[in-house]
């Protein structure tokens, strides 16, 4: 049986798109209704027919869902929980696909009191942003990491557990708080130390710049992939997560300090023994399924 007849999505750039496309793919029996602020995304929506109906209001897209993800930048979950507020039926599920999950549980309790309300967070993506960014096998042999509150209903968990499932994910369940302290070092704090390491070559440019892109295989075009995701996505993410992405930048600020104190004083048996505990780490990876094995990212040559 279908967990869910009617899914509406509101946010239909990459994630969103996403999951239309797998909903469609994996449960092509399932209804799916679209909403997106921007009236361009909405057009473009409709023009590749990734939903079957896309509005153009927020409360018309939900109004008979039995799940309704939310797939917006973090810091506007609120907002757009509180306009489709009077629309929604009292049976739906409300979730979302949030990078970060206190903020946006604090966000939605507060916009929907009394809603049931399960935040769950696919850990995939790609740094595309929009509706054509968006393809049906993102999800697949990934995680998605649900935080449902302590008194959500089991069988309410269980419902989106199995949607998420049918689109290829496996699931994991944490609480809020630990998903961001554990995102923070995976994710997070990525993503800002490439957004600093391009931005410090790009402060270089006017005396290197040519030879900055030039030999950029050297590992710096590794950085810029990271660096190329969404601004708006993740400002949020920074400015919702701090407290957790301060604490492992400080965590990072020490590390890198004993690293350039071995540098410093030439001590390479300590940077081989890092440089070890590192390869072992990408090997682990490759081996539980989260990245294949193909040398230099499968790049052709
Ligand atoms: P995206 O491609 O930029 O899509 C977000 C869409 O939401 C945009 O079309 C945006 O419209 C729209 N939007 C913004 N505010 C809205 C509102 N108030 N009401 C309705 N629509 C609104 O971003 P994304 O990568 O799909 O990210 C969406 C969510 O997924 C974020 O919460 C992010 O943290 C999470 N996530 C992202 C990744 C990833 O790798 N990208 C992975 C996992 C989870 P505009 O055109 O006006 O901006």
């Amino acid at each position: 049986m279908l967990p869910f007849p009617r899914v509406s999505i509101i946010g239909l750039g990459l994630i969103g798109s996403s999951v239309a496309r797998a909903v469609k793919a994996n449960m092509p029996d399932v209804r799916i209704t679209g909403y997106d602020a921007d009236p361009a995304v909405r057009d473009r929506a409709r023009e590749i027919g990734l939903c079957d109906d896309v509005t153009d209001l927020p409360g018309t897209a939900v109004m008979d869902a039995g799940l309704v993800i939310l797939c917006v930048p973090v810091g506007a979950m609120g907002a757009v929980a509180h306009e489709m507020r009077a629309d929604l039926p009292a049976d739906a599920i409300i979730s979302d696909v949030g990078s970060c999950k206190q903020s946006v549980a604090e966000a939605l309790a507060e916009a929907l009191p009394g809603a049931v309300i399960i935040p769950a967070h696919p850990v995939a993506g790609t740094e595309k942003s929009g509706p054509d960014a968006g393809f049906a096998t993102l999800f697949k042999g990934r995680w998605c990491i649900l935080t449902p509150p302590v008194d959500a209903p089991e069988v309410a968990v269980e419902a989106l557990k199995s949607f998420w499932q049918r689109l290829g994910a496996d699931i994991e369940i944490m609480d809020a708080r630990h998903h961001d302290l554990v995102l923070a070092i995976t994710s997070h704090l990525p993503h800002l130390i490439a957004y600093t390491i391009v931005g410090t070559a790009d402060e270089l440019g006017e005396v290197t710049q040519s030879e900055v892109i030039k030999y950029s295989a050297g590992g710096f075009r590794d950085f810029t992939r990271i660096a190329a995701s969404d601004p708006v996505m993740w400002r949020d993410v920074f400015l919702n997560n701090k407290e957790a992405v301060l604490e492992m930048l400080q965590r990072f600020s020490e590390d890198l300090t004993a690293l350039q104190r071995a540098i410093r004083y030439g001590k390479g048996d300590e940077l081989e023994t890092l440089f070890n505990r590192t390869r072992d780490i990408r090997r682990s990876i490759v081996e539980q399924g989260q990245d294949d094995d193909a040398p230099d990212f499968g790049r052709r040559h």
